[in-house]
């Protein structure tokens, strides 16, 4: 087995055992660099100086992270008043938060409006609510160009199946409605899913999605959406997306879409994954292995609280072991079902996974779990949530966020 943390030293100065004697366990981890390097390469996605690259908050909402996204130059897509509030308080100026809302009710819109924040709507009837209490406003409207793309169905958010977005067959219903308000749509986005490796779908939606924007006057902006997936299979030589190609495709298609006018509207893109997943992992602690039947059960203090995308999604998260502060060999591997401590069988990490011998005491590293890991945890079996760890440019790890105690469980009740 190939130990993706060894390769790129991912803990720097320290190692899994020392990080959880210093900060216990559960525990997320993130490497400063691969952050820095993942955004630096969406930057170079276009060469374009009108080119924008969001960070999109839902995928990891920790302070520190979204600092080093501010300070690196990203702008920001918030889902909610609550990822608005955050992106506030780490910094981010209103103008470089963009509201991508579903869904939502006047009051939530009101709370962007009053603060200078650029919505998107997703319906004509949310277009409709946008006008009545903002007549004369700017907004974006968010377009469905008909593809769909992703890992699962419950992320494939563009096509037929999807709640989102305004289809082709709406858009002049979109129009109307913000004309009845005298709205001004400034700008188009797409978001068409979550993890795709072929760069195929996306690029074709982006054309169909230029297309359809040809229908819009006003535009300040177009806004490509993410879903740039990562190799969750890197321990068997699975490899990233070709960003080259599929920069050198986009490319061309903007290039042949501006052809001498359209120079001042800049292009965006939503990465969200691709930015902070492979810079986390989450360690963990081997308390119990017990076999029943067929199944060896490796049973750890990872539960589907800590991390819920094995068990919503069916994900798959790499796996590497560690003893006594080092990765241990794979001389000898056996099929084993890797649990956590909540109280429901779906509580699966990994089903039937090759892995080393695994004793009580050893350290299990999820690799991949900056994105969609820490942000989806929650407190289901009054769990705590974890601490949350940086190791910086120099190898040193600092705490990020602490751990909660028994009495953050009660918070709410004062
Ligand atoms: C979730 C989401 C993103 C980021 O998606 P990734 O798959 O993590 O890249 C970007 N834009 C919108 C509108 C989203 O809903």
């Amino acid at each position: 087995m190939f130990y993706f943390t060894e390769s790129v030293r991912f803990f720097g100065n320290t190692n899994p055992e020392k990080l959880i004697q210093r900060y216990g366990s559960p525990l997320y981890v993130y490497s400063e660099t691969i952050l820095r390097d993942r955004i630096h390469e969406m930057q170079n996605l276009l060469q374009d100086d009108t080119f924008v690259v969001n960070y999109s908050i839902k995928t990891n909402s920790n302070l520190e992270i979204l600092k080093i996204a501010l300070e690196e130059g990203l702008s920001a897509d918030a889902m909610s008043p609550g990822e608005i509030h955050v992106l506030l308080e780490a910094g981010f100026p209103a103008d470089r938060i963009f509201f991508v809302a579903n869904n939502i009710s006047e009051e939530e819109m009101q709370y962007a409006i009053d603060r200078n924040i650029l919505i998107s709507l997703d319906c004509v009837a949310q277009i409709e609510q946008f006008g009545k209490i903002n007549p004369g406003g700017r907004c974006a409207v968010r377009l469905n160009p008909g593809i769909g793309a992703g890992h699962h169905k419950k992320v494939v958010t563009a096509g037929k199946n999807t709640k989102f977005s305004v289809s082709e067959e709406d858009v002049d219903a979109a129009i109307q409605t913000a004309g009845k308000y005298n709205l001004q749509i400034i700008g188009v986005n797409q978001h068409i899913g979550s993890l795709f490796m072929d760069s195929e779908p996306y690029t074709e939606a982006v054309k169909n999605f230029l297309s359809i924007a040809e229908r819009f006057d006003s535009l300040e902006f177009v806004d490509f959406g993410g879903g740039f997936g990562i190799p969750y299979k890197k321990l068997s030589g699975e490899k990233s997306m070709n960003l080259s190609d599929l920069s050198v495709q986009l490319s061309s298609i903007v290039n042949e879409w501006r052809k001498g006018k359209r120079e001042n509207i800049s292009i965006k893109t939503e990465p969200g994954r691709y930015i902070a997943a492979e810079c986390g992992v989450l360690l963990g602690q081997v308390h119990a292995i017990k076999n029943n039947a067929e199944e060896k059960y490796i049973g750890t203090d990872i539960g589907m609280n800590v991390l819920v995308r094995p068990s919503m999604y069916n994900s798959w998260h790499d796996i590497e072991v560690y003893r006594k502060g080092h990765p241990i060999s794979d001389f000898e591997c056996e099929a084993v079902t890797v649990v956590g401590n909540i109280c429901e069988t779906g509580d699966i990490l990994a089903a039937q996974r090759m892995l080393p011998m695994i004793h009580q005491g050893d350290i299990i590293c999820v690799l991949d779990a900056g994105a969609y890991g820490y942000s989806m945890a929650s407190n289901y079996n009054n769990r705590l949530r974890p601490a949350e760890v940086m190791i910086d440019a120099s190898g040193e790890p600092h705490l990020i966020r602490r751990r909660e105690t028994l009495d953050d469980l009660m918070l709410l009740f004062q």
